[in-house]
Protein backbone atom coordinates (compact mmCIF):
# COMPACT_ATOMS: atom_id res chain seq x y z
CA UNK A 1 0.00 0.00 0.00
CA UNK A 2 2.81 2.39 0.08
CA UNK A 3 2.66 2.96 4.02
CA UNK A 4 5.96 2.86 5.73
CA UNK A 5 6.88 0.67 8.87
CA UNK A 6 7.97 2.33 12.06
CA UNK A 7 10.42 0.46 14.10
CA UNK A 8 10.20 1.34 18.08
CA UNK A 9 13.34 0.09 19.94
CA UNK A 10 12.07 -1.04 23.65
CA UNK A 11 8.75 -2.91 24.27
CA UNK A 12 7.08 -0.88 27.68
CA UNK A 13 4.09 0.54 27.58
CA UNK A 14 4.54 3.87 25.68
CA UNK A 15 5.85 1.11 22.29
CA UNK A 16 1.79 -0.47 23.28
CA UNK A 17 0.45 2.72 23.12
CA UNK A 18 2.15 3.85 20.04
CA UNK A 19 1.99 0.64 18.33
CA UNK A 20 -1.88 1.52 18.62
CA UNK A 21 -1.70 4.41 17.32
CA UNK A 22 -0.24 3.06 14.36
CA UNK A 23 -2.81 1.03 13.74
CA UNK A 24 -5.13 3.44 13.31
CA UNK A 25 -3.13 5.62 11.01
CA UNK A 26 -2.86 2.34 9.49
CA UNK A 27 1.14 2.29 8.93
CA UNK A 28 3.14 -0.64 10.02
CA UNK A 29 4.82 -0.91 13.40
CA UNK A 30 7.27 -3.38 14.11
CA UNK A 31 9.03 -3.70 18.33
CA UNK A 32 12.27 -4.42 19.38
CA UNK A 33 11.49 -5.73 23.11
CA UNK A 34 13.01 -7.14 26.15
CA UNK A 35 11.78 -9.86 26.50
CA UNK A 36 8.32 -11.77 24.83
CA UNK A 37 6.32 -10.52 27.90
CA UNK A 38 7.24 -6.88 27.86
CA UNK A 39 4.36 -4.85 27.42
CA UNK A 40 4.52 -4.05 23.50
CA UNK A 41 5.29 -7.79 22.94
CA UNK A 42 2.29 -9.28 24.00
CA UNK A 43 0.23 -6.99 21.52
CA UNK A 44 2.39 -6.49 18.04
CA UNK A 45 2.66 -9.39 15.89
CA UNK A 46 5.99 -10.20 15.01
CA UNK A 47 8.28 -8.62 17.72
CA UNK A 48 11.72 -9.17 17.33
CA UNK A 49 13.39 -9.96 20.80
CA UNK A 50 16.57 -8.59 21.78
CA UNK A 51 18.51 -5.71 23.62
CA UNK A 52 18.13 -2.27 22.48
CA UNK A 53 22.32 -2.35 23.60
CA UNK A 54 23.06 -4.59 20.93
CA UNK A 55 24.18 -2.89 17.84
CA UNK A 56 23.66 -6.44 15.60
CA UNK A 57 20.18 -6.85 16.86
CA UNK A 58 20.08 -3.14 16.23
CA UNK A 59 20.88 -3.37 12.73
CA UNK A 60 18.90 -6.65 11.74
CA UNK A 61 16.04 -4.62 13.24
CA UNK A 62 16.47 -1.74 11.49
CA UNK A 63 16.81 -3.67 8.22
CA UNK A 64 12.99 -3.98 7.93
CA UNK A 65 11.68 -0.75 8.95
CA UNK A 66 11.51 2.97 7.26
CA UNK A 67 12.25 4.98 10.55
CA UNK A 68 13.78 4.30 14.12
CA UNK A 69 12.18 5.59 17.01
CA UNK A 70 12.48 4.44 20.85
CA UNK A 71 10.77 3.90 23.43
CA UNK A 72 13.24 4.72 26.10
CA UNK A 73 16.33 6.25 26.09
CA UNK A 74 18.95 3.29 26.91
CA UNK A 75 20.24 2.89 23.62
CA UNK A 76 23.62 3.51 23.01
CA UNK A 77 24.48 6.87 20.93
CA UNK A 78 28.01 5.61 19.35
CA UNK A 79 25.03 2.80 17.90
CA UNK A 80 22.63 5.14 16.58
CA UNK A 81 25.08 7.43 15.27
CA UNK A 82 26.77 4.17 13.28
CA UNK A 83 23.52 3.44 12.12
CA UNK A 84 22.47 6.47 10.68
CA UNK A 85 25.78 6.53 8.86
CA UNK A 86 24.44 3.05 7.21
CA UNK A 87 21.80 4.83 6.23
CA UNK A 88 19.24 3.68 8.89
CA UNK A 89 16.73 6.99 9.51
CA UNK A 90 16.92 7.30 12.98
CA UNK A 91 14.44 9.97 14.59
CA UNK A 92 14.77 11.59 17.22
CA UNK A 93 18.47 11.62 15.50
CA UNK A 94 21.31 10.21 17.85
CA UNK A 95 22.98 14.19 18.09
CA UNK A 96 19.78 15.23 19.36
CA UNK A 97 18.86 11.96 21.73
CA UNK A 98 22.01 12.29 23.16
CA UNK A 99 20.27 15.32 25.02
CA UNK A 100 17.63 13.16 26.71
CA UNK A 101 20.54 10.77 27.74
CA UNK A 102 23.03 12.36 29.20
CA UNK A 103 22.32 15.00 31.76
CA UNK A 104 25.41 16.81 31.32
CA UNK A 105 24.97 17.05 27.75
CA UNK A 106 21.72 18.68 28.21
CA UNK A 107 23.06 21.10 31.05
CA UNK A 108 26.18 21.99 29.07
CA UNK A 109 24.21 23.02 25.60
CA UNK A 110 20.88 24.59 27.21
CA UNK A 111 22.69 26.51 29.73
CA UNK A 112 25.29 27.71 26.75
CA UNK A 113 21.74 28.60 24.43
CA UNK A 114 20.71 30.89 27.55
CA UNK A 115 17.75 28.88 28.57
CA UNK A 116 16.89 28.32 32.45
CA UNK A 117 18.57 25.82 34.01
CA UNK A 118 19.42 24.73 37.89
CA UNK A 119 22.70 25.80 38.70
CA UNK A 120 25.23 22.92 38.10
CA UNK A 121 28.49 21.78 37.91
CA UNK A 122 30.29 18.09 37.15
CA UNK A 123 30.47 16.77 40.61
CA UNK A 124 34.03 15.28 40.27
CA UNK A 125 34.79 14.66 43.97
CA UNK A 126 33.36 15.26 47.62
CA UNK A 127 35.37 18.61 47.50
CA UNK A 128 33.81 20.04 44.15
CA UNK A 129 30.57 19.34 45.77
CA UNK A 130 31.52 20.77 48.84
CA UNK A 131 32.46 23.80 47.05
CA UNK A 132 29.55 23.96 44.81
CA UNK A 133 27.59 24.25 47.90
CA UNK A 134 29.27 26.59 49.58
CA UNK A 135 28.61 28.87 46.49
CA UNK A 136 24.54 27.91 46.11
CA UNK A 137 23.82 25.98 49.76
CA UNK A 138 23.07 23.01 51.06
CA UNK A 139 21.05 20.52 50.20
CA UNK A 140 22.41 19.65 46.95
CA UNK A 141 21.26 17.20 44.44
CA UNK A 142 22.94 14.82 42.73
CA UNK A 143 22.79 12.57 39.70
CA UNK A 144 23.90 10.18 37.62
CA UNK A 145 25.04 11.56 34.47
CA UNK A 146 23.01 8.82 32.35
CA UNK A 147 20.79 6.03 32.69
CA UNK A 148 18.23 7.82 35.82
CA UNK A 149 14.12 7.44 35.34
CA UNK A 150 12.05 7.61 37.75
CA UNK A 151 14.19 9.38 40.12
CA UNK A 152 16.75 6.52 40.34
CA UNK A 153 19.98 8.18 39.71
CA UNK A 154 18.89 11.16 41.78
CA UNK A 155 19.54 12.20 45.58
CA UNK A 156 19.46 14.87 48.03
CA UNK A 157 22.61 15.59 49.95
CA UNK A 158 23.01 17.55 52.85
CA UNK A 159 26.95 17.40 54.18
CA UNK A 160 30.18 16.61 52.39
CA UNK A 161 30.41 13.72 54.37
CA UNK A 162 27.05 12.27 52.71
CA UNK A 163 28.16 13.31 49.60
CA UNK A 164 30.96 11.01 49.81
CA UNK A 165 28.93 8.36 50.54
CA UNK A 166 26.06 8.78 47.91
CA UNK A 167 28.53 9.61 45.32
CA UNK A 168 30.15 6.21 45.97
CA UNK A 169 26.94 4.62 45.52
CA UNK A 170 25.68 6.11 42.89
CA UNK A 171 29.09 5.69 40.98
CA UNK A 172 28.86 2.28 41.38
CA UNK A 173 25.94 2.12 38.69
CA UNK A 174 27.07 4.64 36.75
CA UNK A 175 30.61 6.78 36.56
CA UNK A 176 29.87 10.63 35.81
CA UNK A 177 27.81 12.48 38.35
CA UNK A 178 26.80 16.35 38.38
CA UNK A 179 25.74 18.32 41.17
CA UNK A 180 22.44 20.68 41.26
CA UNK A 181 21.67 23.05 43.60
CA UNK A 182 18.51 22.10 45.05
CA UNK A 183 15.35 23.78 43.78
CA UNK A 184 12.47 24.85 46.16
CA UNK A 185 10.47 24.83 43.56
CA UNK A 186 6.42 25.35 44.03
CA UNK A 187 5.37 22.53 41.72
CA UNK A 188 6.49 20.11 38.62
CA UNK A 189 5.09 21.15 35.34
CA UNK A 190 6.01 19.67 31.54
CA UNK A 191 5.85 20.80 28.59
CA UNK A 192 5.49 18.48 25.32
CA UNK A 193 5.94 19.51 21.84
CA UNK A 194 6.11 17.74 18.86
CA UNK A 195 7.98 18.57 15.76
CA UNK A 196 8.49 16.82 11.89
CA UNK A 197 11.79 16.68 10.27
CA UNK A 198 10.70 19.36 7.57
CA UNK A 199 10.16 21.98 11.33
CA UNK A 200 6.18 22.00 11.50
CA UNK A 201 5.59 21.79 15.27
CA UNK A 202 2.57 21.81 17.94
CA UNK A 203 2.41 22.23 21.61
CA UNK A 204 0.29 20.46 24.07
CA UNK A 205 -1.55 22.24 27.13
CA UNK A 206 1.27 22.48 29.47
CA UNK A 207 0.47 20.38 32.52
CA UNK A 208 1.30 19.75 36.61
CA UNK A 209 2.36 16.85 37.23
CA UNK A 210 2.57 15.62 40.92
CA UNK A 211 4.79 12.69 41.53
CA UNK A 212 4.61 10.10 44.37
CA UNK A 213 7.60 8.18 46.09
CA UNK A 214 9.84 10.06 43.00
CA UNK A 215 7.36 8.84 40.20
CA UNK A 216 4.96 10.42 38.43
CA UNK A 217 1.38 9.67 39.92
CA UNK A 218 -0.82 12.72 38.61
CA UNK A 219 -1.10 14.78 35.93
CA UNK A 220 -3.65 17.61 35.53
CA UNK A 221 -3.81 19.45 31.67
CA UNK A 222 -3.81 22.32 31.77
CA UNK A 223 -1.88 23.01 35.27
CA UNK A 224 -4.41 25.04 37.37
CA UNK A 225 -3.45 28.43 38.13
CA UNK A 226 -1.22 28.65 36.17
CA UNK A 227 -0.45 32.44 34.67
CA UNK A 228 -1.06 32.63 31.24
CA UNK A 229 2.38 34.11 30.62
CA UNK A 230 4.04 31.34 32.33
CA UNK A 231 1.96 29.07 29.88
CA UNK A 232 3.18 30.85 26.98
CA UNK A 233 6.71 30.58 28.26
CA UNK A 234 7.09 26.83 28.92
CA UNK A 235 5.74 26.12 25.43
CA UNK A 236 7.84 28.27 24.12
CA UNK A 237 11.07 26.82 26.28
CA UNK A 238 9.95 23.81 24.72
CA UNK A 239 9.40 24.81 21.25
CA UNK A 240 12.78 26.82 21.98
CA UNK A 241 14.63 23.58 22.07
CA UNK A 242 12.99 21.25 19.90
CA UNK A 243 14.35 23.81 17.49
CA UNK A 244 17.52 24.28 19.00
CA UNK A 245 18.11 20.45 18.95
CA UNK A 246 16.61 19.30 15.76
CA UNK A 247 14.32 17.21 17.78
CA UNK A 248 12.52 14.75 15.62
CA UNK A 249 9.14 13.10 17.40
CA UNK A 250 7.98 14.42 21.05
CA UNK A 251 9.53 16.35 23.46
CA UNK A 252 8.71 16.29 26.88
CA UNK A 253 10.49 19.30 28.83
CA UNK A 254 10.23 18.72 32.77
CA UNK A 255 9.91 22.17 34.24
CA UNK A 256 9.90 23.50 37.82
CA UNK A 257 8.20 26.50 38.36
CA UNK A 258 9.12 28.53 41.17
CA UNK A 259 8.04 31.33 43.31
CA UNK A 260 6.22 33.95 41.25
CA UNK A 261 6.24 31.88 38.19
CA UNK A 262 9.86 31.63 37.44
CA UNK A 263 10.56 28.33 35.34
CA UNK A 264 13.73 26.34 35.23
CA UNK A 265 14.29 22.90 32.81
CA UNK A 266 14.59 20.14 34.99
CA UNK A 267 15.13 17.46 32.09
CA UNK A 268 14.00 16.38 28.92
CA UNK A 269 12.78 13.08 27.02
CA UNK A 270 12.25 12.89 23.14
CA UNK A 271 9.49 10.17 23.15
CA UNK A 272 6.39 9.55 24.41
CA UNK A 273 5.99 11.04 28.07
CA UNK A 274 4.19 9.78 31.24
CA UNK A 275 3.00 13.52 31.47
CA UNK A 276 1.10 13.14 27.91
CA UNK A 277 -1.09 10.13 28.61
CA UNK A 278 -3.76 12.10 29.21
CA UNK A 279 -3.70 12.99 25.53
CA UNK A 280 -4.60 9.26 24.27
CA UNK A 281 -8.32 10.49 25.11
CA UNK A 282 -8.94 13.44 26.12
CA UNK A 283 -6.97 15.19 23.51
CA UNK A 284 -8.23 15.89 19.50
CA UNK A 285 -4.30 13.72 18.71
CA UNK A 286 -2.51 11.65 21.49
CA UNK A 287 0.87 12.46 22.09
CA UNK A 288 1.76 8.21 20.38
CA UNK A 289 0.19 9.72 17.13
CA UNK A 290 2.00 12.52 17.00
CA UNK A 291 4.96 10.85 18.02
CA UNK A 292 4.58 8.54 15.10
CA UNK A 293 3.25 11.44 12.57
CA UNK A 294 6.56 13.54 13.31
CA UNK A 295 9.25 10.52 12.71
CA UNK A 296 7.49 10.24 9.34
CA UNK A 297 6.94 13.90 8.86
CA UNK A 298 3.29 13.75 7.96
CA UNK A 299 1.20 16.96 9.00
CA UNK A 300 0.73 17.07 12.96
CA UNK A 301 -2.31 16.70 14.46
CA UNK A 302 -4.33 19.42 17.01
CA UNK A 303 -2.80 18.86 20.52
CA UNK A 304 -5.78 20.70 21.63
CA UNK A 305 -7.99 18.98 24.94
CA UNK A 306 -11.18 18.01 23.95
CA UNK A 307 -12.01 19.56 27.25
CA UNK A 308 -11.86 22.11 29.89
CA UNK A 309 -9.93 19.79 32.43
CA UNK A 310 -8.14 16.35 32.27
CA UNK A 311 -6.65 14.47 35.01
CA UNK A 312 -4.73 11.14 34.47
CA UNK A 313 -3.47 9.12 37.34
CA UNK A 314 -1.48 6.50 36.99
CA UNK A 315 -2.23 2.76 38.27
CA UNK A 316 0.17 0.86 40.15
CA UNK A 317 0.65 -2.48 40.89
CA UNK A 318 -1.11 -3.34 44.88
CA UNK A 319 1.27 -2.91 47.70
CA UNK A 320 -0.72 -5.53 49.72
CA UNK A 321 -0.44 -8.25 48.23
CA UNK A 322 -4.07 -9.49 50.03
CA UNK A 323 -5.95 -7.15 47.17
CA UNK A 324 -8.07 -8.94 44.90
CA UNK A 325 -7.38 -9.20 41.43
CA UNK A 326 -7.45 -5.62 39.63
CA UNK A 327 -9.93 -7.33 37.25
CA UNK A 328 -13.28 -7.04 39.97
CA UNK A 329 -11.97 -3.31 40.27
CA UNK A 330 -11.71 -3.05 37.14
CA UNK A 331 -15.27 -3.73 36.44
CA UNK A 332 -16.24 -1.53 39.49
CA UNK A 333 -14.93 1.23 38.01
CA UNK A 334 -16.51 1.10 34.71
CA UNK A 335 -19.75 0.52 35.91
CA UNK A 336 -18.98 3.87 38.58
CA UNK A 337 -18.41 6.16 36.03
CA UNK A 338 -18.56 5.45 31.82
CA UNK A 339 -17.22 8.90 31.04
CA UNK A 340 -13.69 7.54 33.03
CA UNK A 341 -11.05 5.99 30.35
CA UNK A 342 -9.16 3.05 31.71
CA UNK A 343 -5.37 1.95 29.71
CA UNK A 344 -3.87 -1.54 31.13
CA UNK A 345 -0.77 -2.30 29.51
CA UNK A 346 -0.96 -5.81 30.06
CA UNK A 347 1.49 -5.81 33.00
CA UNK A 348 1.95 -8.64 36.06
CA UNK A 349 0.53 -6.19 38.56
CA UNK A 350 3.85 -6.50 40.93
CA UNK A 351 3.56 -3.85 43.94
CA UNK A 352 4.80 -0.03 42.70
CA UNK A 353 5.08 -1.34 39.18
CA UNK A 354 3.30 0.90 36.54
CA UNK A 355 0.34 -1.31 35.15
CA UNK A 356 -2.06 1.47 33.73
CA UNK A 357 -3.46 4.65 33.91
CA UNK A 358 -7.01 6.46 34.34
CA UNK A 359 -8.50 9.10 32.22
CA UNK A 360 -11.19 11.72 33.54
CA UNK A 361 -12.12 14.68 31.55
CA UNK A 362 -14.55 17.30 31.81
CA UNK A 363 -15.91 20.89 32.86
CA UNK A 364 -15.23 20.85 36.55
CA UNK A 365 -11.84 20.46 38.01
CA UNK A 366 -12.44 19.06 41.57
CA UNK A 367 -15.03 16.50 40.44
CA UNK A 368 -12.71 15.59 37.01
CA UNK A 369 -9.86 14.83 39.87
CA UNK A 370 -12.03 12.73 42.34
CA UNK A 371 -13.22 10.60 39.51
CA UNK A 372 -9.47 10.07 38.32
CA UNK A 373 -8.34 9.47 41.73
CA UNK A 374 -11.45 7.34 42.96
CA UNK A 375 -10.85 5.08 40.15
CA UNK A 376 -6.67 4.78 40.29
CA UNK A 377 -6.99 4.42 44.03
CA UNK A 378 -9.63 1.86 43.71
CA UNK A 379 -8.04 -0.48 41.13
CA UNK A 380 -4.91 -0.53 43.53
CA UNK A 381 -7.10 -1.77 46.05
CA UNK A 382 -6.60 1.44 48.37
CA UNK A 383 -9.72 1.99 48.78
CA UNK A 384 -13.23 -0.12 49.51
CA UNK A 385 -16.92 0.50 48.75
P1 LIG B 1 14.92 11.05 36.53
O1 LIG B 1 15.87 11.03 35.39
O2 LIG B 1 15.09 9.91 37.45
O3 LIG B 1 13.49 11.31 36.15
P2 LIG B 1 15.05 13.82 37.45
O4 LIG B 1 16.25 14.59 37.11
O5 LIG B 1 13.80 14.08 36.69
O6 LIG B 1 15.42 12.28 37.40
O7 LIG B 1 14.73 14.00 39.00
C1 LIG B 1 13.68 13.27 39.63
C2 LIG B 1 12.95 14.18 40.61
O8 LIG B 1 13.86 14.67 41.61
C3 LIG B 1 12.38 15.43 39.96
O9 LIG B 1 11.12 15.17 39.39
C4 LIG B 1 12.31 16.37 41.15
O10 LIG B 1 11.17 16.13 41.93
C5 LIG B 1 13.55 16.01 41.94
N1 LIG B 1 14.67 16.88 41.52
C6 LIG B 1 15.53 16.66 40.51
N2 LIG B 1 16.42 17.67 40.38
C7 LIG B 1 16.12 18.57 41.35
C8 LIG B 1 16.67 19.83 41.76
N3 LIG B 1 17.72 20.37 41.14
N4 LIG B 1 16.07 20.47 42.80
C9 LIG B 1 15.02 19.93 43.44
N5 LIG B 1 14.47 18.75 43.11
C10 LIG B 1 15.00 18.07 42.09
Amino acid sequence: MGFPVVGIVGGGQLARMMATAAVGLGVGVRVLAESPGSSAARTVPGTLIGDGADLDRLRTFARGVDVLTFDHEQVPTAHLVRLADEGVVVRPGPEALVHAQDKVRMRSRLTAAGLPCPAWARAVDADSVAGFAARHGWPVVLKTTRGGYDGKGVEVVSSRDQAVAVMASLRAAHDDLLVEQHVPFVRELAALVARSPHGQAVAYPVVESVARDGVCAEVTAPAPGLAEATALEAARIALGIAGLLGVTGLLAVELFETAGGGLLVNELAMRPHNTGHWSLDAAVTSQFENHLRAVLDLPLGDPRARAPWTVMANVFGPVDPSVPSMYDAFRHVMARDPGLRVQMYGKEPRAGRKVGHVTAYGGDLADTRERARHAAAYLMGEIDE
